[in-house]
């Protein structure tokens, strides 16, 4: 039999004289209403497929936002903040002066013996020039002692106190160069790289743990 007929392209499985099909660029079609379904349908796909391609477009950039902005906040909380390196490093340092350097003295300020069954807030790292964030002193050991809660917190840390018993302990000439700001790098001179603020870091958790 020759091929009088022809196959639908819509995919209805209907065939058509060859002489009465309608004929799109888009193929052979049983008749206009088959034709206009499928290009109907057709559109609706590529929309979809457009759709989805559009949002994948979206996905993708809005990861690249939210990576983006991470790094950007990492590099914000590098140093200061609660989160930050510094008090990462400061937690690191007070641990090795109260539990290794500095372990069981007594307050340097009043002379109160520490007790075994003491909590762990009962004494305390105290600095003798006051812990501000960026003080290039705050990790200096020469600045740091033990203090109990009372001496560190309810009196201002007992500064004239404290004074007197450094300058008999390290002399008037160390404690005058401690206390002056000029003699002293800041803390982005001293460690200029993060890493080496974590390098500080694993020294005193490594000395912690000896
Ligand atoms: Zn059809
Ligand atoms: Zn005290």
């Amino acid at each position: 039999m020759p091929v009088a007929k022809l196959k639908c392209k819509c995919g209805c499985k209907k065939y058509q004289l060859r002489e009465k099909v309608a004929k799109y660029p888009y193929g052979n079609f049983f008749d206009k209403s088959h034709a206009e379904k499928w290009i109907e349908d057709k559109y609706k796909r590529d929309t979809a497929k457009k759709l989805i391609k559009f949002h994948q477009v979206v996905v993708k950039e809005k990861k690249a936002f939210n990576k983006e902005t991470k790094r950007l906040k990492e590099t914000i909380k590098k140093r200061t903040g609660p989160k930050g390196f510094y008090s990462n490093l400061a937690t690191a340092l007070h641990h090795y002066i109260k539990h290794v350097l500095r372990k069981g003295e007594p307050c340097y300020t009043c002379d109160k013996p520490q007790h075994f069954e003491d909590s762990g807030q009962a004494f305390h790292v105290g600095h003798f020039i006051p812990q501000k964030s960026v003080d290039p002193r705050r990790f200096m050991l020469m600045n740091l002692r033990m203090q109990c809660y009372k001496c560190n917190t309810h009196n201002s840390g007992m500064r004239a106190e404290y004074r007197q018993r450094l300058i008999e302990e390290i002399g008037i000439d160390k404690v005058e160069w401690l206390e002056c700001d000029v003699n002293h790098k800041s803390l982005k001179d001293q460690y200029p790289e993060i890493s080496n603020i974590k390098s500080e870091i694993t020294k005193y958790r490594k000395l912690s743990n000896d």
